[in-house]
């Protein structure tokens, strides 16, 4: 069905109006899907035109796309794509700012705690003395990843677990926003073996102070860069500073796309927005930045892999990742994170004059406004 987005626009209009929790019939059901996959398709279309105009764009086995010196792609995300490495372990559950996009905004201050000397991995509970026993028993993955809050409010805890992983001859990466990176920190990081540490630069503004940080980063640690949501604010912020950040050495910068979720849509309200495979929503704008930051790389041929980590590459992720862990053939942890669907959230675009359909039909008998009774 191709519905119209006149069409679309009325429906929308009705379900955002629903009482919460009204659980739509099963031809609302169908136009709301339809609303999706026109909306959808208009992106693709869009996105695929936009990396048509990307020299040298080149893909990891089918799977995401980049550009740059191949040795460059983030080991990290090599393992988590390809390899058996989209093991997360969490500690640390406080942070010392609050970035707009943030998955936790608002909740920043109420994260449950890890608990005392604990460390979660792959969502089990261990002292670090059990990492031994884990080691001995389980296969080890290709690599790991410190993920949740900002590891470097408690940094020094990090150093004895990155170097019992270290031993193993197992991948580690992190994730800071680099406000409160030291020059001894990193020394202790790269010294207890950790091998990538990625900067959340757009939820610092790009500060200079961050951007120096990364450049003694690069002299302890293998591989750095930028992992960061793309925003129109960072994209503008970038390009301000772009030959200090280039200049600082590192490797690459993964371009994520902004994806929302009831945390943190409060801070994009009245953007344009659409919904990835039923799954991840996310401003329309963030991936096409990517590709324009990425086209630009290219042309002037930036000594940093552009890594563009998109809703698509996240749902490869996933498939990839339970392919591993013998999930059946389909499986995938790739899901929506709003439990009920954000429907006032699509009424922008369908408003929006410059945003059209690919194609468009009437609708079939039966589904118009007044014509439902199933
Ligand atoms: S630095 Fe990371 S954890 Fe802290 S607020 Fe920003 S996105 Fe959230």
């Amino acid at each position: 069905m191709k519905i119209s987005k006149k069409d679309a626009l009325i429906w929308f209009r009705f379900f955002a109006q629903l009482p919460e929790g009204e659980e739509l019939m099963v031809r609302q059901q169908e136009i709301v899907y339809a609303t999706f996959a026109q909306i959808e398709a208009a992106i693709d279309a869009r996105n695929e035109q936009l990396q048509k105009e990307i020299p040298n764009l080149k893909c990891l086995a089918g799977r995401t796309y980049y550009v740059g010196d191949d040795d460059k792609f983030p080991r990290g995300c090599r393992s988590c794509l390809t390899g058996t490495g989209l093991s997360a372990i969490r500690k640390t559950n406080t942070c010392n700012i609050a970035c707009k996009f943030c998955y936790y905004y608002g909740d920043l201050d109420c994260i449950p705690p890890i608990g005392e000397g604990m460390w979660e991995i792959g969502g089990t509970k261990f002292y670090e003395k059990d990492i031994d026993l884990l080691l001995k028993i389980q296969k080890h993955p290709t690599g790991i990843s410190y993920v949740y809050l900002e590891p470097f409010m408690e940094i020094e805890k990090y150093y004895p677990v990155i170097r019992k992983f270290h031993e193993a001859g197992i991948h580690q990466h992190m994730y800071t926003n680099g406000t409160l990176c030291t020059e001894e920190n990193l020394k202790a990081l790269g010294e207890a073996g950790l091998d990538e540490l990625r900067f959340n630069l757009g939820g610092v503004n790009c500060a200079d102070k961050v951007i120096e940080n990364m450049r003694l980063a690069k002299k302890y640690i293998k591989y750095v860069g930028i992992e960061t949501p793309m925003t129109p604010e960072y994209f503008e912020q970038f390009f301000q500073k772009k030959e200090a950040i280039l200049s600082t050495g590192i490797d690459f910068m993964n371009c994520a796309e902004l994806h929302l979720n009831p945390n943190n849509i409060g801070n994009y309200e009245g953007e344009n927005i659409y919904i990835a495979r039923h799954g991840y929503v996310s401003p329309i704008w963030s991936r096409e930045l990517t590709l324009k930051f990425m086209k630009i790389a290219a042309e002037e041929q930036w000594d940093v892999v552009v890594h563009d980590c998109s809703n698509f590459t996240k749902f490869a992720r996933s498939i990839h990742q339970r392919s591993q862990e013998d999930g059946w053939f389909g499986a995938s942890t790739y899901t929506c994170e709003f439990p009920v669907v954000p429907y006032g959230a699509f009424l922008p675009i369908l408003e929006d004059e410059n945003f059209a359909f690919l194609e468009e039909e009437e609708l079939p008998k039966g589904y118009k406004p007044g014509e439902l009774f199933f």
